[in-house]
C-alpha cells in the first residue's frame, strides 16, 4: 500500500512511529531527512541566492529549530512569529519581513529586535516604516501573474511597475533606503514562467530607478517553489537554473538574491497520521469522515489542494468523499478518493501535509489541533 508519493525510509520511520506512541491520532510527523535535504538544494542553483524559509508554512518551534540547525534564515510576519524566533535566539540579521502590511506594533517590535529588512507596496506602509523603522532597507513588492498556481497571492498584494518606482522614490524621501523589489508567483506554483516574467518586469523598474539615482541591488523572488501532493511536479533545481540564467542575461551586475520558500521545505516531510471515525451512504454517494478535517489541519484542501491518501485495508476500492470531524459542511477535505474500504479505528494517512496545515488549524468544535513530531 506504498504510493511512489512517500519514500521508503520515511514510510519505515511512520509505521515505526505508530507501532511504538501512546499518542492518539491526528498527529503530524515531519521527516527530518526530507528538511535537511531540502534545506541543502533550495538556493544552490542561483548565484548570490540566501533563503529565508516563510515561517508561516508550519511554525512548530521544533521545526524551526531543526530548520535553523540548518542554517535557514527566516521570513517573518507578525510577533507571535518573531517570538518563537526569539525563543530560539535567531539573530536579527538572519530574519527579513516580506508582508507588505504590517501592524505598527509588529514593525516597532522587529526594528527594536534588529531586524532591517521589510517589504512595502503603499505609501501609508512607508510613512509607518518611517517612524517605527527609520533608515531600514525597503523592498517594494511588484505584482506579477500567478497563473498555474494553485494558491495565487497577486489579488492582496503588489503593485504595477510604475506605482512601484513611485514608492521606492516616496521612500527615499521618507528616510527609508530603499534597496530592491520583491514578488509572489503564487504558491504551490507549477508555471515555470511565471518566474521569468516576472523577472523581465523587474527588469525594467531597476532600470527606471537607476536613472532617479536610486541603485538597487536587492532581488527578492519569494516563495512559491512548488512539492509532489498526487503527481510530480518541476524539480526545483529546473526551477533555479532558469531564474539563474534569466538573472544573468538581464542584469549586468547580478542582483543579491533572496528567496523565501515555505511550502518547499517542510510541505513534503510531513505525513498526517488520522483516524476513521465513520462511515455512511447517502444516496449514490459514500462518505468516510476522519478525525482531522478543514477546521483542524487540511485547510487547503477547500482552496483545492488535494492530497494523497493511504489507507491499510485490502478490501475492495471504492470512491469517496473524505470528511473531517466538525458538524460543519464545510469540512469536506475531497469529493474524490479511490481508496479501499478501511473499518472505523484504522488510520487513514493524508502525505505531503507538513506546510500550512497545522499552522491554519483551529480548536472549531471542540476538536484539538494535532501536534507535530519529528522523526
Ligand atoms: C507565504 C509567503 C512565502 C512562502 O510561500 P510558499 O509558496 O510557501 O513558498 C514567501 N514570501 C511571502 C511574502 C509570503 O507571504
Amino acid at each position: 500500500m506504498k504510493p511512489d508519493i512517500i519514500r521508503k525510509t520515511t514510510w519505515e520511520k511512520v509505521l515505526n512511529f505508530i507501532a511504538t506512541t501512546e499518542e492518539r491520532t491526528p498527529y503530524l510527523l515531519i521527516d527530518r531527512d526530507i528538511v535537511v535535504k531540502k534545506a541543502q538544494l533550495i538556493g544552490k542553483g542561483i548565484s548570490k541566492a540566501k533563503v529565508f524559509y516563510a515561517v508561516k508554512a508550519h511554525p512548530d518551534i521544533e521545526v524551526v529549530r531543526l530548520i535553523e540547525k540548518l542554517g535557514l534564515n527566516f521570513e517573518i510576519a507578525s510577533e507571535g512569529e518573531l517570538r518563537i524566533l526569539k525563543n530560539l535566539d535567531v539573530s536579527p540579521d538572519r530574519i527579513i519581513s516580506s508582508n507588505p502590511v504590517k501592524t505598527p506594533h509588529f514593525i516597532k517590535e522587529a526594528y527594536e529586535y534588529g531586524i532591517r529588512y521589510f517589504a512595502f507596496d503603499s505609501y501609508t506602509e512607508v510613512d509607518k516604516l518611517s517612524v517605527y523603522a527609520p533608515e531600514s532597507l525597503v523592498y517594494v513588492r511588484l505584482s506579477v501573474p500567478n497563473e498555474g498556481s494553485e494558491w495565487p497571492l497577486s489579488k492582496k498584494f503588489g503593485v504595477e511597475p510604475d506605482r512601484a518606482l513611485s514608492l521606492l522614490l516616496y521612500a527615499r524621501e521618507k528616510g527609508l533606503n530603499p534597496v530592491g523589489i520583491t514578488f509572489h508567483v503564487g504558491s504551490q506554483c507549477k508555471n515555470i514562467y511565471n518566474w521569468s516574467t516576472a523577472i523581465d518586469k523587474v527588469i525594467h523598474i531597476w532600470q527606471n530607478a537607476a536613472d532617479k539615482g536610486i541603485q538597487l541591488s536587492l532581488l527578492n523572488i519569494g516563495g512559491g517553489y512548488p512539492i509532489r501532493y498526487t503527481s510530480d511536479v518541476i524539480e526545483i533545481g529546473e526551477i533555479e537554473k532558469l531564474i539563474d540564467r534569466v538573472l544573468k542575461e538581464r542584469f549586468s551586475e547580478p542582483p543579491e538574491i533572496h528567496i523565501e520558500p515555505g511550502r518547499a521545505v517542510v510541505g513534503d516531510a510531513g505525513i498526517f497520521v488520522t483516524s476513521v471515525i465513520g462511515k455512511a451512504e447517502r444516496g449514490e454517494e459514500n462518505w468516510l469522515y476522519i478525525d482531522v478535517g478543514v477546521f483542524n489541519g487540511l485547510m487547503e484542501s477547500i482552496g483545492g489542494i488535494k492530497y494523497s491518501c493511504v489507507v491499510g485495508s485490502r478490501a475492495e476500492k471504492k470512491k469517496w468523499i473524505l470528511a473531517g470531524p466538525s458538524c460543519d459542511s464545510f469540512d469536506v477535505i475531497d469529493r474524490e478518493v479511490i481508496l479501499p474500504e478501511p473499518v472505523v479505528g484504522d488510520h487513514l494517512l493524508i502525505l505531503s501535509a507538513g506546510a500550512y496545515t497545522i499552522s491554519y488549524a483551529s480548536e472549531f468544535n471542540g476538536f484539538p489541533i494535532p501536534r507535530t513530531f519529528i522523526i
